[in-house]
């Protein structure tokens, strides 16, 4: 998974500044049973869609029926048996059986032999009760004729023992939309698509979007990849990101090589309203699943900011086919959904992950080093957000509960250094020869997908892999708690502490999270915002440090105050969206007199405290370097 707060969050603490100035498990059966399951998206009632579970034949007296309490990849508490209502059982004959609802996740059916059918109404996690908490990547979105975003985790269920059983899934939608998935359909119809799913792992690995066609699909060498977008304004057409995600897809299967065997990709972007990224509170992402991967973003951004967001975040959920996908543990492979047990190697299934999504962009020539300098200086900083001593394998064992489970976003910052730092470690005991893609690529080949490893084994076979030196990393910085001294990892590479021309996430900033204005109190005249750090757009322009910062495009601000905090938000907001060919205009007061200067946003850049290359590194250490991002 990745999680990405949109730069209208970042916003969120615009007001905090204003105020503060103002004061899994196989299971065998004797016979083959199918389970039926239908979804109808024709007949919905009250925003709630009808399900219909319908196995074959079950063996006992009673059976437990559940939604999971948990899904692989999202690391969290989900219980997606709350969306659920209304859940009645009936026999073959269509008498009612006695039903007792045993927690929020989990039904007692009686008389489980006779059972023909359940019926039961799912709410949809976009607007349903508590569905902000649910990941919107991981959730669904019920939209009568317009789309249906469908992770069918939180809307099929599962028998206890028998997730092993193949489903017949059977989807009743409206006739503008078309599914678009990666599980296989036996038929399709303007109104009806049926899909075939071996076990009920592969009804939640395989998410359906359901939408107005606005999808290409295209092959790569041995890879078919598919996008499908659903943009609700109808601006944003695949076609139009065809080439992007062609370019970052060729360049991480060669970064890859041979270790790479997914035949086919599917990518699902569902484009959410201004009011869906509000409820829930600005968070977009994507969750990955072994042939294809569900991506959340809001309509409103811009196409250039589209695309970066889309590389930076698919290229990290196809790196999942790595690993966890390709690579995990005991844990991982016999999922328990309402029993979950935690792997301790968060540090690779997120961290490595997140690594390789910058590295092999630098690495395939996609960003330049000063680019992915900053942004492996960004997650040294936004790491100082989590608490540096806990122990990382502690943290992913214990990820669902506090005080870990807080920590969790330090898995994307943290987690992705770690790697960064083992990758540089690696190189030089091995002369630049070896890093962790290397050693990932080895584990690939000793597990894959079907074989799993054990979890206290893992680091000890990496070692056993690579140096002495590598243990002592795990244990002290890994198991232990002492955080890491990135730049004596840095330096072995020649990067070091300096200033550097970095790219800013909007055109009001000053750095990568400040912004360009500071309230202040004029006397006699009131609080104002004040100009007091600028970059090479605003610069461009014409705008000065002192300058009074009246108004953006055209909308001036009301009175500077906690009480108008939403309202000055608001006018910053649209920003956020803004690409390189946005034109915009910044109205200031100068002199007692007013001014707006207009210009195009382009890429607004500042001079910033970060890392930079070692002008006096040795022949040798440079060699390092090279090795390190470019082999
Ligand atoms: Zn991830």
């Amino acid at each position: 998974m990745k999680i990405l707060f949109s730069k209208l969050f970042i916003s969120l603490s615009f007001v905090l500044l204003l105020t503060a100035c103002a004061t899994l498990k196989n299971n065998n059966t004797s016979k083959p049973i199918v389970i039926e399951a239908s979804i109808d998206l024709v007949n919905i009632n009250d925003d709630k869609v009808q399900i219909t579970i319908a196995p074959t034949a079950i063996q006992g007296e009673e059976i437990l029926f559940y939604l999971p309490q948990i899904v692989p990849g999202t690391y969290e508490y989900s219980n997606f048996g709350r969306f659920v209502e209304d859940l009645k059982a009936f026999d073959k004959k269509g008498n009612p059986l006695t039903v007792t609802t045993v927690d929020e996740n989990s039904w007692k059916i009686a008389s489980a032999k006779k059972l023909g059918k359940i019926i039961y109404w799912v709410n949809d996690t976009f607007d349903g009760p508590g569905g902000e908490k649910i990941y919107p990547m991981g959730g669904t979105n019920f939209d009568s004729d317009k789309t249906h975003l469908l992770n069918l985790h939180s809307m099929i269920g599962y028998f206890d023992n028998i997730k092993e059983s193949p489903y017949r899934l059977s989807v009743r939608s409206p006739k503008n939309l078309q599914a678009f998935t990666s599980l296989p359909a036996i038929s399709k119809s303007d109104s009806l698509d049926i899909f075939n799913a071996e076990r009920y792992f592969h009804i939640i690995d395989n998410p359906i979007m359901y939408s107005e066609p606005n999808a290409v699909s295209f092959d790569l060498d041995d890879i078919k990849v598919g996008l499908a977008i659903y943009s609700p304004s109808g601006t944003h057409k695949a076609v139009d990101y065809q080439a992007a995600i062609q370019e970052m897809m060729i360049a991480q299967k060669k970064f890859l090589g041979k270790s790479n065997n997914t035949s086919s990709y599917d990518i699902l972007l569902h484009l959410m309203g201004m009011e869906d990224l509000q409820y829930f509170g600005g968070m977009m992402g994507a969750l990955e699943h072994h042939t294809s991967t569900t991506v959340v973003f809001v309509d409103a951004m811009q196409p250039g900011e589209l695309t970066q967001s889309l590389v930076d975040v698919v290229s990290h959920e196809f790196f999942h086919t790595l690993t966890p996908l390709n690579v995990h543990s005991e844990e991982i492979h016999n999922f328990e959904y309402n029993t979950p047990l935690m792997s301790k190697h968060l540090w690779m299934y997120e961290g490595a992950t997140e690594y390789f999504a910058n590295l092999f962009q630098i690495n395939q020539g996609l960003i330049d080093a000063p680019d992915f300098y900053g942004r492996m200086n960004e997650k040294v900083n936004y790491g100082q957000r989590y608490d540096d001593s806990m122990s990382f394998t502690e943290m992913s064992a214990g990820i669902v509960d506090e005080p870990y489970a807080a920590n969790y976003g330090n898995v994307y910052q943290k987690g992705a250094l770690i790697n960064m730092c083992l990758d540089i470690l690696i190189r030089e005991k091995s002369g630049g020869e070896k890093g962790i893609l290397w050693v990932m690529k080895k584990l690939a080949e000793r597990y894959g997908k079907e074989k799993p490893f054990k979890d206290e084994n893992l680091i000890d076979e990496i070692v056993a892999l690579t140096y002495p030196e590598v243990r002592d990393f795990f244990t002290t910085h890994v198991e232990g708690t002492t955080p890491i001294n990135y730049n004596e990892y840095l330096s072995k590479v020649g990067i070091i502490e300096g200033k550097t021309e970095s790219q800013l996430p909007g055109v009001i900033f000053t750095d990568a999270s400040t912004p360009i204005f500071t309230p202040q109190d004029i006397e006699e005249k009131g609080r104002f915002l004040v100009i007091t750090g600028l970059n090479s757009t605003l610069e461009a322009m014409g705008v000065q440090l002192g300058d009074i910062f009246i108004g953006l495009d055209g909308q001036m601000f009301p009175e500077i105050s906690q009480e108008n905090g939403a309202a000055i938000n608001a006018i910053f907001s649209p920003s956020f969206m803004w690409d390189a060919e946005t034109e915009f205009s910044i109205t200031v007061e100068r002199n007692g007199g007013s001014l707006t200067l207009s210009g195009n946003v382009g890429t607004p850049s500042a001079v910033i405290s970060g890392i930079v290359e070692d002008p006096t590194a040795s022949e040798a250490t440079v060699g390092l370097r090279e090795a390190w991002l470019f082999n």
